[in-house]
């Protein structure tokens, strides 16, 4: 039986290609290269050039390589983007997941898990977040992602399909052995963005916001480490097929950082002061975002790599290597 990874090509699929090949486990990628690279895949993965929104594509990579589990990365996520293009959104993000569903149903894929998002939770009133809170999503992005929560638990009901959830919430570094990172032009996320200021391919940064309800009044995010996140697909996956219980799992480690906070963190680990302007809020974003992990906790989750300067190190690390190997 095979794992059939969407986005394999990109930062968190990528990883998780990793992780199944560290763990002897050969999965097969599936990626349109939009924004994934195809150099990012080892040589031993399968690979098919494609869209996940295609059925029959899918039907057919699901009977040739015995597919009994779909991890589902693939996907836009920008938040401002999809404030701008929500059609886009829609489409890449729900629109095609249905496809995948149709798919995977037709195929009878046992089990199904799919990347989805704090997003979902829009700009809760309160510490943490469990998997109860009430979603409410700000964002066409966040929107496009809890549509498909929807429609995977119906899928589930109707069609005796097994799922997990995943809500990741802040997702950052790179693998501590070098092999991968995150390579996206034209990046928006705000570890890549410091880093990417800090070693002089940016003129400056922006800080959006200074007047949220925060202690200093910047944003508030729960920072996860890419690879602590990967395994986390792995541990999730394992107890789907041992106990076919569906869940809905938050990802992040409960603790969180300002922008200043982070802003700090680059400065430190990269040893040099970069300028940093601040600038109006950007639209679409929460105060703050904590994940409450215990459900993950309790499944047997244990974060090796939680700590924000471990997670500056490697995405520095990896954005130093990428210069060299152009
Ligand atoms: N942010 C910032 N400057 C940047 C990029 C991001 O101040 O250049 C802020 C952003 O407004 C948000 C936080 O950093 O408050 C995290 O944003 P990011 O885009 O990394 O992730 P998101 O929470 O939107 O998924």
């Amino acid at each position: 039986m095979t794992v059939l990874i969407t986005g394999g090509a990109g930062y968190i699929g990528g990883h998780a290609v990793l992780a199944f090949l560290d763990r002897g486990e050969t999965p097969v990628v599936l990626d349109d290269l939009s924004t994934g690279s195809r150099s990012a895949i080892p040589s031993e993965v399968p690979f098919i050039f494609g869209d996940v929104g295609d059925t029959s594509l899918l039907l057919q990579i699901i009977e040739a390589h015995k597919i009994d589990a779909i991890l589902h990365f693939a996907a836009k996520i920008v938040v401002p983007e999809s404030i701008a293009d929500p059609l886009a959104y829609y489409l890449n993000n729900t629109a095609k997941t249905r496809a995948l569903l149709e798919a995977a149903v037709k195929g009878k894929v046992r089990y199904f898990v799919f990347s989805s998002t704090a997003a979902v939770y829009g700009n809760p009133n309160r510490a943490t977040v469990n998997e109860e809170t009430v979603p409410a999503p700000l964002s066409p992005y966040g929107m496009s992602k809890l549509m498909s929560e929807f429609m995977i638990r119906d899928v589930s009901a109707a069609y005796g399909q097994k799922h997990v959830i995943l809500r990741y919430f802040n997702v950052a570094g790179a693998d501590p052995k070098g092999r991968h990172g995150q390579s996206t032009a034209n990046a928006t996320h705000l570890i890549k963005v410091a880093i990417e200021t800090a070693l002089g391919r940016r003129p400056f940064m922006n800080i959006f916001g200074n007047d949220y309800p925060t202690p200093d009044g910047t944003c508030v995010r729960d920072y996860v480490h890419v690879s602590d996140l990967a395994y986390a697909h792995l541990l999730a996956l394992d107890q789907l097929r041992l106990d076919g219980v569906s869940r809905t799992l938050n990802c992040g480690y409960g603790r969180g950082y300002s922008v200043r906070e982070v802003v700090e963190a680059v400065r430190r680990v990269a040893g040099t002061n970069f300028e940093v302007r601040q600038a109006p809020r950007r639209p679409g974003d929460p105060a703050s975002i904590i994940a409450s992990n215990d459900q993950l906790v309790r499944l047997g989750w244990k974060p090796e790599l939680h700590d924000l300067s471990v997670i500056v190190q490697h995405a520095l690390a990896w954005e130093k290597s990428c210069v060299i190997r152009v």
